[in-house]
Formats: C-alpha cells, sequence, structure tokens
C-alpha cells in the first residue's frame, strides 16, 4: 500500500468503527494514500490527530422515512443526514435517492465533500445525505409525499447558518421544490439559504443546473491546456444522462469537441455524428424514458448497446459522469489502448483506485472527482450569497465566476503537487491542498 504505517494505523482505526462500509472505507484511504508528504512536513497534524479527527465524522443522522404511495399502501424508507465537518461553513453537499443508499454511502459522499468545498476558497463545510428510496416509476405525487416526510424529519437539523442541502443523483428541481415547500411550512420562514438548487423563480441561482457538468468540462479544458491543448476537435465519452452528463455534454460541444457517447443504467448510446443534446434531453428529462429511445428516434449512425460498457467506445477524453466505482481497471486499460489523454469525473469516486492507477501509470492526465465536479458545490455557494444579499445575478456572471473558480482550483491542484515535487498529479494536489486548509481550520478552532 502507499500509505505509510502512520497512516496506516489511522486507516486501520476506520475499518474497525465503520464495519462494512467499502464505499467509505476507499473514500478515506484514497486521501490517505496522499497524506505521507504532508505529514512528513507538517507532522503536527499527526500529533493533534487532526487526521482521525477528521475522519470521524461530527454528526450522524438517521431516521425514519414513512409515506404513502399512489395505491393507499404505506411505505418506508429510511433517511440519513452525515454532517461531516462545519469548521469552513455550514454543512453543504446534496442529498441522493437511489435504492443502494446506505449509511457508507452517505458518509463516502460527505468525506469526499468536504475537500471538495474546501478547494472552492468558498465558506462552505462538507455534509451528504439522502434515502434508500427509488424514485423510478414514481409518480409526481409520490415524489412529492416523500420528499414532505423526509423534510419533516430533516427540518430540524437544517438552518441557513446550520446545513444546507442540495441535489445529487435522483434529486432535482422539482424534489428540491417539494422539499423547500415543506421547511417553509413548518417553520413559517422563507429562508431560501437552507437548501440550494431552488428553482429560478423562488431563490435559485442562474447557471446552477447547468454547473456541475460546465465546471467539469471547464477543468477538463484547462488540464488540456496546462499541457498546451485543449479540448476543440476532440472525441469525447460522457457516462451517464443525467443532470452532470447533459451539462458536461452541451458544454464539451459549445468548446468544439464532439461527444460520442453516453449511457445510463440499462446501456449506451453511440453516435458518430455527435449526442444529439436536444433530442437527449427531451428523452430523459421531460418523458423520464431509457437511453434505447434516444437511439430509436435519432437513427441515422446512432446504435443502443444492452448492457455493455460505454468505455469500449474510443476516445480522447472520457468524462464518467454516472456513479461511483463504474469505471474499473479493464475500463481503464481499454481507454488506454484507445488512445485516451484526458480523464475528469464529473461524478464522486466514478473510477476505481485500480483505473485511476492505470491512468497515473500511463501518463494520462487525470482530474478527481473533488476538483473536477466542485463546480456544482461552488454554484451553490453563490447561490447562498445571492440569497443572503436578497439579489439575484445574471447567467453570464454566474457562469463567468463558475469559470473563475474552476481554474482557481485547477491551479490550486498544480501549485500544491509542484509545490511538493509531484508535478501533474491531480489527485495529490487535490487531496493536499483541501485538506490542508481543512486541518489548520481545524486547528485554528480548537478541539
Ligand atoms: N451533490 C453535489 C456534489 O456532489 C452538489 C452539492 C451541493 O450543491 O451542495 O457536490
Amino acid at each position: 500500500s502507499t500509505i505509510d504505517s502512520r497512516l496506516q494505523h489511522i486507516y486501520k482505526l476506520v475499518l474497525r468503527r465503520n464495519p462494512g462500509e467499502s464505499e467509505f472505507h476507499q473514500a478515506v484511504q484514497e486521501v490517505l494514500s496522499s497524506l505521507g508528504p504532508v505529514v512528513d512536513r507538517q507532522p503536527h497534524y499527526l500529533a493533534e490527530r487532526v487526521i482521525e479527527r477528521l475522519c470521524e465524522p461530527e454528526r450522524q443522522i438517521i431516521f425514519r422515512v414513512p409515506w404513502t404511495d399512489d395505491h393507499g399502501q404505506v411505505q418506508i424508507n429510511r433517511g440519513f443526514r452525515v454532517e461531516y465537518s462545519s469548521v469552513l461553513g455550514p454543512y453543504k453537499g446534496g442529498l441522493r435517492f437511489h435504492p443502494s443508499v446506505l449509511l457508507g454511502t452517505v458518509k463516502f459522499l460527505g468525506f469526499e465533500q468536504i475537500f471538495k468545498n474546501a478547494l472552492t476558497g468558498l465558506p462552505i463545510g462538507g455534509g451528504k445525505g439522502g434515502a434508500d428510496f427509488d424514485p423510478k416509476g414514481r409518480s409526481d405525487g409520490e415524489i412529492m409525499r416523500f420528499c414532505q416526510s423526509l423534510m419533516t424529519e430533516l427540518y430540524r437539523h437544517l438552518g441557513e447558518y446550520t446545513d444546507v442541502p442540495a441535489g445529487d443523483v435522483g434529486v432535482g428541481t422539482r424534489e428540491i421544490g417539494y422539499l423547500f415547500g415543506q421547511y417553509k411550512r413548518i417553520t413559517n420562514r422563507y429562508e431560501a439559504g437552507v437548501l440550494t438548487g431552488k428553482g429560478i423563480a423562488w431563490g435559485g441561482a442562474q447557471a446552477r443546473t447547468e454547473a456541475t457538468g460546465y465546471g467539469t468540462v471547464y477543468f477538463a479544458d484547462e488540464m488540456a491546456k496546462h499541457v498546451g491543448s485543449s479540448l476543440q476537435g476532440l472525441d469525447v465519452v460522457v457516462s451517464g444522462s443525467g443532470n452532470v452528463a447533459i451539462y458536461a455534454i452541451q458544454k464539451v460541444q459549445q468548446l468544439g469537441g464532439r461527444v460520442v457517447a453516453c449511457s445510463d443504467s440499462s446501456g449506451y448510446v453511440v453516435d458518430e455524428d455527435g449526442i444529439d443534446l436536444e433530442l437527449l434531453q427531451d428523452v430523459k428529462e421531460v418523458r423520464r424514458a431509457r437511453i434505447a429511445t434516444y437511439a430509436e428516434e435519432r437513427g441515422g449512425k446512432s446504435r443502443f448497446v444492452r448492457d455493455g460498457s460505454v468505455w469500449e467506445v474510443p476516445c480522447q477524453v472520457a468524462l464518467p459522469c454516472a456513479t461511483q466505482n463504474e469505471l474499473d481497471e479493464d475500463a481503464a486499460r481499454t481507454l488506454v489502448e484507445h488512445g485516451v489523454q484526458v480523464v475528469a469525473e464529473g461524478a464522486n469516486m466514478p473510477c476505481t483506485p485500480g483505473a485511476v492507477h492505470v491512468f497515473t501509470d500511463r501518463g494520462v492526465l487525470f482530474g478527481p472527482g473533488k476538483a473536477a465536479n466542485a463546480g456544482g458545490v461552488a454554484t451553490s455557494a453563490l447561490e447562498m450569497q445571492q440569497n443572503a444579499a436578497r439579489d439575484s445575478w445574471s447567467f453570464e456572471h454566474t457562469e463567468e465566476r463558475l469559470g473563475e473558480i474552476m481554474r482557481s482550483i485547477h491551479g490550486r491542484c498544480v501549485d500544491t503537487a509542484e509545490d511538493y515535487g509531484r508535478p501533474g498529479d491531480y489527485v495529490f494536489g487535490a487531496n493536499a491542498a483541501g485538506f490542508i486548509q481543512v486541518a489548520d481550520a481545524m486547528l485554528a478552532l480548537g478541539v
């Protein structure tokens, strides 16, 4: 292992305290394996037990979410909110609705969120939440009742200065609306800054919907530019077809790249003519249908491949924008054989440790999610700024701020990596820069 013995000891403690939570273990190991050179230079991080403190969430909330489906049947789900770190600001991070969500999933996401949020340079702590609820096939009324029930418990833990959720997988503007409505109803406060990802008409920020996907592409373009290239004219594969994927595709196209494939959980589509974004959005966002429908209606050179891996499609740029551990070592080898040059993570932890190793070993530029997908949460922080000032900014201004923030995150990764003699190592740069900021703030605030 790349973790030295002092950090290994902490990792073993995490394993013992959090049995069975493999995604959480993976996220912790990934960060710890970057911290050797940092604690060599700053041994007080170990002496003051900052890393051990950081591995333990400040607070973990688990609650029952009862609701009534369209047949009048009572259903029970489990809701979570992990309030991980509040040293840099109120807990901040999304809510995920997916049947696979467990406490360990939320802890892994919350842990990542701490460092990601630090990298934005904005005053936001780290947290994450969600439920093991499957929105697939549920009516609008069922979604509303589920969101209301979840908020009936969650509201007591939230507040614009305390904990500010947003969306994630399975939670978009519609869900945030039902959640916000219930918060407002219960508290009798129009506290816009308690949730982000709101609709434009009721306190939301321009460009928030687009921000994660746009930010990931800005980051990938910045990585390419750093070695004297750009995304212009390159073939790009984007996995997923949700909110992050859709706006990543849009920004790639605006920057002159060609997106040749995207996917959902049923399979992937290849389109040599370049993905028709309008059709994709209609299929996925308006009709909420499966991606096979895209190929059926698009015709031409497009085709749907059931079950296979989207990473079999040759490209120079790969943007995993679906979910954790979706791109493994074998897929990474295939991508390398096909000549991939840049990989940037739009999702959280989509590449397995083995895949990351293949990329970095073979000289592929690799941008980890906590840097590359930070545009979403950064724009959430901009939404909080606007809510606090009772202001609303134009799309152009907000997108410009997003671009500045992504360039600044890229710069922090590059500078930190160079400072420690590891030029081009974005994994190290992101982990070290994020960690140092959080650790110094923790020390300043006392035990
Ligand atoms: N769920 C997004 C993320 O993974 C956004 C969180 C937010 O805006 O608070 O960063």
